[in-house]
C-alpha cells in the first residue's frame, strides 16, 4: 500500500536540499501522495532559511490539484530544557511542528542529557513530532521517551532516510522504539525526510521496521490525511481546520 501522507520534507530553502514546492507537488501527483508537510530546518541550523521563511509560509495555497500542503518546520532541540529555535505566536501559525537533534545545534553528549532534552521538548506542548529519535549519535532511554510521548500525545518518527543516506545504524534503536510504542500506546509516524522530491512518500525501510514489530497500522499517522489532521487538531493546531472540509469524506 502507498501511504498517502508524508510529514517530513525539505526544499531548496535549506541549501543542502534540492527541490521546490512545485517539484514536490509533481511527485505527489505521480505517487498518489495526498498531503505533505514542508518542513525546512529551523533557523539555528547553518544553512537553514531565515526566520521569515516560516512566517511567510502563509502564502502557500492549501491545496494544489488535490494535493494538500501543510506549513511546517523541522525545528532544532537546542538544549537540555528542550527549547526549540522557533517560538511565540509564530508557532500558532504553523500547521505542524517537528523537532529533533542536529549536531551543529546541539552536540551529542550523554544518554541522560539527550533523554532529558527530548522529554522536555515532548512536555513543552510545542512539538507535534520528534524527528529521528532512533539516531545512534544521540542515545536515549527509549522507554522513558516513549512513555512521555504516549502521555503527552506527541508522535515519534521512524525516519526512512535514517536507513538510506544518513544516521547509519539506526535500525536497532528504531526497532526498539517501535516495539515500545506498540507496548506503551505511543503514536508513530513515518517521515521520508526528503531532501529531493523523488523520495517523497518513500517509506519502504521504515515500514519494514514497523512490520517487524507488528505495530498497529491503524495508529500510523500516515494512513490517511484525516488521521494526521485529527491528530494535529487535537494538538491544538486551529489552522488545519482549513483542510478538514477537503478531506473529511475520505475513507480512513
Ligand atoms: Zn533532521
Ligand atoms: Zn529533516
Amino acid at each position: 500500500m502507498q501511504y498517502p501522507v508524508d510529514t517530513h520534507t525539505h526544499t531548496v530553502a535549506s541549501s543542502h536540499a534540492y527541490s521546490t514546492i512545485h517539484d514536490y507537488l509533481a511527485v505527489a501527483k505521480q505517487k498518489g501522495i495526498r498531503l505533505f508537510a514542508t518542513t525546512d530546518h529551523g533557523p539555528a541550523m547553518a544553512d537553514a532559511p531565515h526566520f521569515w521563511h516560516f512566517v511567510n509560509l502563509r502564502v502557500l495555497p492549501r491545496m494544489v490539484d488535490g494535493v494538500g500542503i501543510l506549513r511546517g518546520i523541522e525545528a532544532n532541540i537546542k538544549n537540555r530544557d528542550g527549547e526549540i529555535d522557533y517560538f511565540g505566536d509564530y508557532l500558532s501559525h504553523l500547521d505542524i511542528v517537528l523537532a529533533g537533534f542536529h549536531e551543529p545545534v546541539f552536540a551529542p553528549s550523554d544518554k541522560a542529557t539527550h533523554t532529558e532534552a527530548m522529554i522536555n521538548a515532548i512536555k513543552s506542548g510545542k512539538v507535534d513530532i520528534i524527528t529521528h529519535p532512533g539516531n545512534p549519535a544521540y542515545p536515549i532511554d527509549i522507554e522513558a521517551v516513549v512513555t512521555a510521548a504516549a502521555q503527552y500525545g506527541v508522535a515519534l518518527e521512524i525516519n526512512n532516510s535514517s536507513f538510506e543516506v544518513s544516521r547509519k545504524g539506526s535500525e536497532a534503536n528504531c526497532t526498539a522504539i517501535a516495539k515500545a510504542a506498540k507496548a506503551l500506546g505511543a503514536t508513530l509516524v513515518m517521515g521520508s525526510d526528503s531532501h529531493v522530491a523523488f523520495s517523497l512518500g518513500g517509506f519502504d525501510r521504515a515500514l519494514s521496521i514497523i512490520n517487524a514489530v507488528d505495530y498497529p497500522k491503524d495508529k500510523l499517522l500516515n494512513r490517511s490525511p484525516m488521521a494526521l489532521l485529527d491528530f494535529l487538531t487535537l494538538r491544538g493546531h486551529q489552522t488545519v481546520a482549513d483542510f478538514i472540509p477537503l478531506f473529511r469524506d475520505e475513507a480512513f
